[in-house]
């Protein structure tokens, strides 16, 4: 083992003095989850931004809890194969997962919120109805990654995350995806964890996506419900396609082909919606995630 590093004076004050704030903020963070003010879920929001809170043992988050004493602390942990020493930074995806469905089933838990999945074939205006959605700010709006490269108007980070293909391949495997699909010659994914963070934290989020990327939400997690999203007719969709100037005509004809086969999809969905008003669909989507 080598020697510890030399310090000077004032490193040394320093770094206790560091210590000591940081223990402050950790015994007040134990003072609000006793009393009620923060449960589970926001200690571990707080933990990915504040170094204090990261390194707070599991153990002492446990036993903070109303109603979790040393015994039930220390079942838990011992059933997620969580090491008594454990700091909250040293926790694995899969145990934060479980300690926050463990805490969900108890009277900590803040209700989730629901998970509506927008799809219907290309050119019917889903991504205008979820900007009037985000707008309207019931709804946390899903942002995906997308190889396809931006558009004029798009914003990355806002629109869409445009990443390469290498790095769309490195998400996948990393698991990172709550869905994805190949769509007109390019990738689309719904990035896993800020929406389960989202739904957790109460809100309610809206997947604007394809269909093939809707079934496998449903798949994942059958408490979300599929919205399919009609043209009012078919001609209407071939005139809103062919008015996107930004599409080349070989992409153009290759939408249509494609929207043709989606429109067949409607079936599989939990409600059908005809996108006559944007407005009208919109309601709709807000009467659905407060039922
Ligand atoms: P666009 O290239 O026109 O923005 O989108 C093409 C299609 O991909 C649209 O139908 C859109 O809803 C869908 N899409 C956008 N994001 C995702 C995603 O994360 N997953 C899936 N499966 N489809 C997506």
């Amino acid at each position: 083992m080598g020697l510890p590093p030399q310090l000077t004076p004032e490193q040394r004050q320093e770094a206790l003095l560091k210590a000591a704030i940081s223990r402050k903020r950790r015994a007040e963070v134990k003072f609000k989850i006793k009393n009620g003010e923060f449960s589970i879920d926001t200690v571990l929001e707080i933990a990915k931004t504040e170094d204090a809170v990261a390194k707070m043992r599991v153990k002492e988050l446990l036993e903070s809890l109303s109603g979790v004493g040393k015994v039930r602390a220390q079942s838990l942990m011992e059933r997620l194969n969580i090491s008594p020493t454990r700091r909250i930074q040293g926790l694995g995806r899969l145990q934060i997962k479980q300690l926050r469905e463990e805490f969900m089933k108890s009277e900590h838990a803040i209700k989730p919120g629901k998970l509506l999945v927008l799809s219907g074939p290309g050119g019917v205006g889903k991504s205008t109805v979820a900007k009037k959605l985000r707008e309207a700010g019931d709804f946390w709006v899903s942002v995906s990654a997308t190889t396809r490269s931006p558009r004029n108007n798009e914003i990355d980070g806002k629109d869409y995350f445009f990443v390469s293909d290498d790095e769309f391949t490195r998400m996948i495997n990393a698991d990172e995806f709550l869905e994805w699909a190949e769509f007109a010659g390019n990738r689309y994914g719904t990035p896993q964890e800020k929406v389960e963070q989202a739904l957790l934290l109460g809100r309610n989020v809206l997947l604007e996506i394809e269909i093939a990327g809707a079934k496998q939400v449903k798949a994942h997690l059958p408490q979300s419900v599929l919205v399919f999203l009609e043209p009012p007719t078919w001609e209407e969709l071939v005139a809103r396609l062919e008015g996107r100037g930004t599409d080349s005509p070989e992409r153009r004809a290759e939408r249509l082909k494609l929207a043709q086969e989606e429109l067949v999809a409607a079936s599989y969905f939990d409600v059908v919606l005809i996108n006559d008003q944007v407005e009208s669909v919109v309601r709709r989507l807000i009467e659905l995630a407060h039922n």
